[in-house]
Parts: C-alpha cells; structure tokens; sequence
C-alpha cells in the first residue's frame, strides 16, 4: 500500500521516472528505518533507568533498611529520574527544533552575554566533575552581536562546552574562544585536550543516541543527544558545525556564523 510503490507499478515502461521513484522509496524506506531506529533507542534508554528505579523500590518495600541504607537508595532512585527528565526534555527539544520554522534573524544577542552564561555553567561543571577541575580559558576577539533565537544559541555554545569538560579528564584544559574570520564570518570554537575522537565516528557524532564511549556519556549525565541539538540549532541560523580531533591529543568543535547573522556590538561607552 506504499503510494511510491503503487506509481512504479502503474507507469512500467516510464524509463527515468522508474529510477526517479525507485530513489524515492529508498529515502523513504530509509527515513522509515530511521524512525524505527529512533523508537528502539528511546526505549531502551527510558527502560534501562525505569528498570533500575523499579529495582530500587522493590528493595526498599521488602528489605528492613537502616536509614543510611534508605537515604542511599533514595540517593540513587533521585539521580535515575533525574537521568530520565533529561533525556524527556532533550527529546522535546530536538522536536521542538524540528517542528518549528528557522528563528528570524531579527534579534540580536551579545556575544559578551552568551559567553559569559557559557563560562558560569562551564566553571560549575568542571567543579562537581573534577575535584581539581579543568584549566579553562575564554577569550574574545571581538565584542559581536549575533542574529537569532538567544536561548538556542546558548543552548548550542553551552552543549559543545559541556561536552569537552565532560570528556576531558580532570586537570585537562578547555579553551573557548569567539573570534571575527577574515571574510568576515564569526568563530565559535571549544578547544579540549580530551581523548580525541578516531576519524571514522566523526560523521556520525551528531547522529542522535550515536555514543562513542557510552560508560562516560552516562556517567557524566549525557544522552546522546547534544550534538542532534546542536546540530539543529547551528542549521537554522544558518552556520556551519565544523569538527577536528586528533586521537589522544584532543578535539576542536566549532560553530561559524555567516556574517549576515553579524554585527558589531555598540561599544559600552557609546551607550553609557
Ligand atoms: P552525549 O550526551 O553522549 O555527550 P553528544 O551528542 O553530545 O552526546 O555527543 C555524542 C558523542 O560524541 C559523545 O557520546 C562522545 O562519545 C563524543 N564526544 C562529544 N564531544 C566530545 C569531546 N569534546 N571529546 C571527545 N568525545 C566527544
């Protein structure tokens, strides 16, 4: 009952429009797979948390716990439907993303202002990660104003941030950096010195649930996700998410905005 299917089979002899529909059933064949995919992977990561919190509740209803023993599996029951609430508003995000029309390039937004958001929760996370933190830095050649949807562009420059001090080991160093390119598109980049990425899983980073070291991405609260989102949101305010990573040296991702979506910030003086 595939309508594509159905056409081949009405116009045999239609010699290019065959190839042509043939083409289309296998994107469609594949986006069907896609889908199926997707639907597998939400299970099975809202099932791995739900099992566990489920286990949880068995044993605090028939074991005699102490209550150090209780507080520690309410401990652990909290941290499983935190995992979950993640994972539910990441989900929401990624459709939200891809439901909605590109944000106008009607607002602008301070650089100054998004890097500064992006250096707190850096600081905060590096903290309750490492117990010796990481050595960041964030520098700023030109005070911009970029065009767009200010809660997505934080929400893109904090996941790249967020990642690179999630997968570098504690002591290691994060760079941030926003600067103006010589044709006049503007650089947002997360430098790390992490574990590095090997060449092949990089064209499928931004696939969604595509988890290179899937014990790490857990344990630091990931849901494989991040990357789909920012990937969505660098496409509708039509900048580009470039990628390089050397393994075991560290890795490189950057978000380049094209300079329609650019302007220079009024100087602080000339407002005042
Ligand atoms: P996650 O929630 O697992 O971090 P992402 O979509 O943000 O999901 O990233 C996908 C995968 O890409 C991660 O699981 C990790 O294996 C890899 N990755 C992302 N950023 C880095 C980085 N800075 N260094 C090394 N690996 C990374």
């Amino acid at each position: 009952s595939h309508p594509a299917r159905l056409s081949v089979q009405v116009h045999p002899y239609a010699g290019n429009r065959r190839m042509l529909l043939t083409r289309d059933i296998t994107s469609l064949e594949q986006a069907e797979a896609m889908r199926r995919d997707f639907v597998a992977n939400v299970s099975h990561e809202i099932r791995t948390p739900l099992t566990v919190l489920a286990g949880f509740v068995e044993t605090l209803q028939n074991l005699p716990l102490d209550a150090e023993e209780r507080a520690r599996y309410l401990g652990l029951m909290a941290q499983q439907s935190h995992r979950m609430e993640t994972l539910v508003n990441d989900l929401l995000t990624l459709s939200r993303l891809e439901g909605s029309a590109a944000p106008p390039a009607t607002r602008w937004t301070r650089m100054r202002a998004l890097m500064a958001q992006c250096e707190d929760e850096g600081r905060g996370l590096s903290s309750r990660l490492s117990s010796h933190g990481h050595r960041l830095s964030f520098s700023m050649e030109a005070d911009s104003e970029i065009a767009g949807a200010p809660t997505e562009l934080q929400s893109a420059m904090s996941n790249l941030l967020s990642n690179a001090i999630r997968y570098t080991p504690g002591g290691g160093e994060v760079a941030v950096s926003w600067r103006l390119l010589p044709d006049g598109r503007g650089e947002y980049a997360v430098r790390d010195s992490g574990p590095g990425i090997a060449a092949e899983h990089l064209p499928r980073l931004t696939e969604r649930f595509y988890r290179i070291d899937r014990s790490r991405s857990r344990e630091t609260g990931g849901t494989g996700l991040g990357l789909a989102i920012v990937k969505h949101i660098a496409q509708r305010h039509g900048a580009e998410l470039r990628i390089e990573s050397t393994l075991g040296k560290g890795s490189r991702f950057a978000l380049v905005f094209p300079p329609a979506r650019l302007r220079q910030a009024t100087p602080l003086s000339a407002v005042a």
